[in-house]
């Protein structure tokens, strides 16, 4: 291999000419990187994003996939509809009906994961130097994808009420004027990843009218919509203006990621885009992921389990905040009330990206700020908390952990 990589252009990768423009954007995302490193078992990881699934009935589950799988599995082990499974599109429909979302279920296209629904959107939106905009700081994944597209990220300050509607405004009144073509404003209103925050009510009608005033289309990123720590949920903005939003929902954080089952709900002609290109790519999403799902939200009580969901979640939440409060009073952080994350403020002078190390060396791991930032251009002053995943013992000894870092760099 070396000696080929000689031959060809002394360089690691002699295909290296060969790849499309976009691909040299490609890069392994700080979260990525970090994935080695933080899955050590000394290592307490405050990282990921991985939901907690320790509460699932995994033997009934098991059970009744197996059953499953013996009556349905001439189907569920087949190609499927482009579109999605209609059973599954109708219980998507009662999903969404949590929230106050009123779609049929020919509205729904299903997906791989929101993560393919974000993808295809930027396929079908964007080409090469069209602006994106999106809330500063935004979900790293997304970040990627637009990058590889080629999309310039416009990023809009948020507050502790979400996105900031003038801020709106301003960027899309300074982008106009540079000539340049925003193709749409990508929000995550509900439990932000990472900033934790949720867009209050009041903005909501705000953000829609500015969106309209000046033709964007919204694209609604919102996996954690359920998981409110009080059961609270928050007005969809695809409820109120069904037609410049393309809702993005998911299975992952209220079921389980492992199936890579989410949907989308998009105004008709972009759905039938949407359609067209999901099928380019991938013919049909995972037909035994959709029966599974499908017989899970049949035979579970589904409604309790994301209540218990919520518990066990807001009991994390509040022993890092509790933690947070005890060992790093020198920072500053929101409390989010659903969702999964803590973003925290750095005393001045503490660079997130460049800490990392010397935290991962004392066992603790987060995500620099820097991530979830187009370019890695800002963020340097905040992390990202996860209290999903670890057990409140190891949130909090993960906690201590990283004020010792914090503790050494100040005095340094
Ligand atoms: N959007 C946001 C904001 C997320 O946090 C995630 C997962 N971390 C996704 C989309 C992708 O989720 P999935 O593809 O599993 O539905």
């Amino acid at each position: 291999m070396e000696e080929m990589s000689q031959v060809k252009g002394n360089r690691l990768d002699p295909w290296l000419d060969s790849y499309a423009t976009r691909a040299h954007g490609l890069r392994a995302s700080e979260t990525r990187s970090l994935f080695a490193v933080a899955s050590r078992p000394e290592v307490v990881s405050l990282a990921g994003g991985m939901p907690n699934l320790k509460d699932l009935p995994l033997d009934r589950i098991a059970d009744a996939t197996a059953e499953m799988i013996r009556k349905d599995g001439g189907k569920a082990l087949q190609y499927g509809n482009g579109q999605g499974l209609p059973r599954l599109r109708e219980h998507v429909t009662e999903v969404m009906a949590l929230e106050g979302i009123d779609a049929g279920a020919d509205d729904v296209i299903i997906t791989t994961g929101s993560q393919q629904a974000v993808d295809i959107v930027t396929e079908l939106f964007i080409d090469p130097g069209d602006v994106i905009l999106a809330e500063a700081p935004t979900y790293v994944g997304s970040l990627s994808i637009f990058s590889t597209y080629q999309a310039d990220v416009q990023h809009v300050a948020i507050d502790a009420h979400g996105v900031i509607p003038e801020a709106l405004e301003e960027a899309i009144l300074r982008t106009k004027r540079e000539g340049r073509t925003i193709k749409f404003f990508y929000c995550l209103p509900n439990f932000h990843n990472p900033a934790g925050v949720t867009l209050s009510e009041e903005r909501r009608p705000l953000v829609i009218d500015i969106c309209r005033r000046h033709h964007i289309l919204i694209v609604e990123d919102n996996p954690y919509g359920l998981l409110g720590f009080e059961g609270q949920t928050y007005t969809a903005l695809k409820t109120l203006a069904p037609d410049d939003v393309i809702y993005l929902g998911s299975f992952s954080k209220i079921f389980a990621p492992g199936y890579r089952v989410g949907w989308a709900v998009a105004p008709p002609a972009v759905k039938e885009k949407m359609k067209l290109a999901s099928e380019a790519a991938i013919l049909c999403p995972s037909s035994v992921g959709q029966y599974s799902i499908s017989m899970y939200l049949e035979q579970f009580d589904w409604k309790k389990q994301i209540g218990e969901f919520r518990t066990m979640y807001r009991e994390r939440r509040d022993t890092m905040v509790g933690a947070l409060e005890e060992y790093l009073p020198v920072c500053r952080w929101n409390v989010p009330d659903g969702g999964f994350y803590v973003w925290v403020g750095l005393p001045e002078g503490i660079d997130a990206r460049e800490m990392l190390p010397r935290a991962v060396t004392n066992l603790v791991a987060y995500v620099s700020g820097t991530a979830f930032y187009a370019g890695g251009k800002a963020g340097q002053d905040h992390l990202r908390l996860s209290f999903c995943y670890p057990e409140p013992v190891d949130i909090r000894e993960g906690v201590r952990r990283l004020s010792q870092v914090i503790s050494r760099d100040l005095e340094n």
